[in-house]
């Protein structure tokens, strides 16, 4: 794919290892200047059935590949995905306006995921298939096994704002389960997932292993979810189309994982660094041009050091390089879209109504080329009441909500009053303290002394509203396998329950 042409984008769907050819199409819209720089197929109903048909079958090959056949393909995926890293950072930057070094980061997150999961799956399934596990009976005329097999077809369903990484914590563990997978990236940004089909035909993951159909949400989506044929739904992306998702999937009864939104709170004590809490401040918030579900957006510093805090974050958050996300140094970018921004200023612009103290931001940037794209500035509101929209909704844009607090029974309330449970995070040099919030919070992820990192070696998820089941970690592709109980009679005997088989 040729990142500087006008004709970016294939029209069609991975399906047994090839492209086929739709008539519809979705356009490519770069969110820098709001041209179209391409177009993508708009998957039909009728797409979606031939994928899965294809990875019903693609499932029979695969899954009866052993562990460490699996481990090869997927480190040939890893190896195909760092060949391009160039190309697919500047694609993805094109495509969802993310900062050229971070899509980079993306990229090399993506390779060191497939690489996990293909020791994982070395080491899990060896020279066989499947897991098994010797289960210790109370009764000696009977051996039990536990066997874990592939569920089957997964449809995974992503979102625009890693669009290759958050398939990537998908696929590469579905794959190493040896399930078969039909990928719906997000129609707002499926380029590097179009790459990555390409990078698993040439690493020779055999036909119908990985399918890719791009198209909108409320069609392929939404016949991912309804086909009979697909075994599970792993689904990331905003908690509206989580809770239309499930209720789809429950017709079949088909299980569901669901990582979604978050409003999570970052937690600063008076006794750190303020340089470094602004700094995390920062990056918790305004990372990934702030479209993050974990992004930081609630920003609790204890009073006596509020106002300094308040200062260094306003002057820092101002010299911000923003811009085009291709130039070198740039910070902050657009958004990813023209929905993106209009519901993102609209919010802002409705926060700035009510009165609540802008501290910076909230307007278009004035900085060189941000004259025509998604862009908006790094904007801080300060004592937004905690039942304000700004304080309890996520915005999904760089915006960030201050508030100061007095005692640690206070913060570890309003911490945990959201109806969302992602992440929560602590600065502070207070050893014991860190502890106590750690334990206090009532999340998935907590950060101590930063905000946002994330490694495939830990899990990833929320509670409540942010979803539940969990991405990555050691058993991260537990969600895409069940458990089979293998009992066997043992005991050469007559078992003797019936009067006329007793032999004494
Ligand atoms: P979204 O919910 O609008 O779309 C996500 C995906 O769902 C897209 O591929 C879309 O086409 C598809 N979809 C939409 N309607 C559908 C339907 N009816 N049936 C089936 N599929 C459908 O989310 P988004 O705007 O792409 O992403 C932003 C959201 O994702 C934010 O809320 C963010 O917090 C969340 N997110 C969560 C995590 C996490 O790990 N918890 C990570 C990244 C993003």
């Amino acid at each position: 794919m040729d990142v500087r042409g006008g004709a970016l984008g294939r029209a069609g769907a991975l399906i047994d290892n090839a492209w086929t050819t739709t008539r519809r199409s979705l356009p490519v819209v770069n969110p820098h200047d709001g041209a179209v720089v391409g177009a993508i197929a708009r998957g039909s109903v009728a797409d979606v059935d031939d994928a899965v048909r294809s990875a019903r079958k693609g499932f029979v090959t695969w899954s009866t590949r052993n562990g460490r056949e699996r481990a090869k393909t997927l480190r040939a995926v890893a190896d195909g995905l760092r060949r391009r890293r160039e190309t697919l950072a500047r694609l993805e930057t094109t495509d969802c306006g993310k900062p050229l070094d971070e899509s980079a980061w993306d990229v090399d997150d993506a390779i060191g995921c497939f690489e996990y999961y293909a020791d994982r799956c070395e080491r899990v399934f060896g020279e066989r298939a499947y897991a098994e596990e010797v289960v210790e009976l109370p009764d000696e005329d009977f051996a039990g096994r536990v066997r874990r097999e592939p569920l089957g077809v997964i449809g995974l369903i992503t979102p625009w704002n890693y669009p290759l990484l958050m398939a990537t914590w998908k696929v590469a563990p579905a794959l190493a389960s040896g399930c078969a997978v039909v990928l719906k990236p997000s129609e707002e940004a499926s380029l590097t997932c179009q790459v990555l089909g390409d990078v698993c035909v040439e690493a020779g993951l055999p036909p119908g292993a990985l399918c890719v159909v791009t198209g909108r949400g409320d069609e392929a989506g939404a016949a991912l979810c309804a086909h009979r044929g697909v075994d599970k739904i792993s689904f990331t992306g905003s908690f509206r189309t989580g809770q239309t998702i499930m209720r789809a999937c429950a017709q079949d009864v088909k299980p569901v994982s669901l990582e979604l939104g978050g409003k999570s709170a970052l937690v600063i004590f008076d006794d750190c660094d303020l340089e470094k809490a602004v700094e995390w401040a920062m990056f918790g918030c305004f990372w990934t041009n702030g479209q993050i579900c974990s992004a930081t957006s609630r920003v609790l510093v204890h009073e006596n050091i509020r106002e300094r805090f308040l200062a260094r974050l306003k002057e820092a958050s101002e010299a911000i390089p923003v811009g085009d996300p291709l130039a070198e140094g740039c910070r902050l970018g657009p958004l990813a879209s023209a929905a993106q921004y209009k519901k993102v200023t609209s919010m802002v612009n409705r926060i700035k109504r009510t009165k609540i103290h802008l501290l910076t931001g909230g307007n278009r940037p004035r900085a060189r080329g941000c004259e025509k794209g998604f862009y908006i500035e790094p904007t801080v509101f300060v004592d937004p009441p905690l039942d304000s929209e700004a304080w309890r909704e996520e915005i999904f844009g760089p915006v960030m909500c201050v508030r100061s607090f007095r005692t640690e029974e206070e913060v570890i309330a309003i911490t945990n009053d959201s109806e969302y449970a992602l992440a929560a995070a602590v600065i502070t040099d207070d050893v014991a303290r860190r502890e106590r919030m750690a334990s206090a919070f009532d999340v998935g992820i907590v950060w101590i002394q930063c905000s946002q990192p994330a490694f495939t070696q830990l899990p990833w998820g929320g509670r409540r509203r942010s979803g539940f089941g969990r991405d990555l970690g050691v058993n991260g592709m537990d969600k895409y396998m069940h458990q089979k109980q293998i009992v066997e009679y043992t005991s050469g005997a007559q078992f003797e329950w019936y009067p006329m088989f007793k032999k004494s």
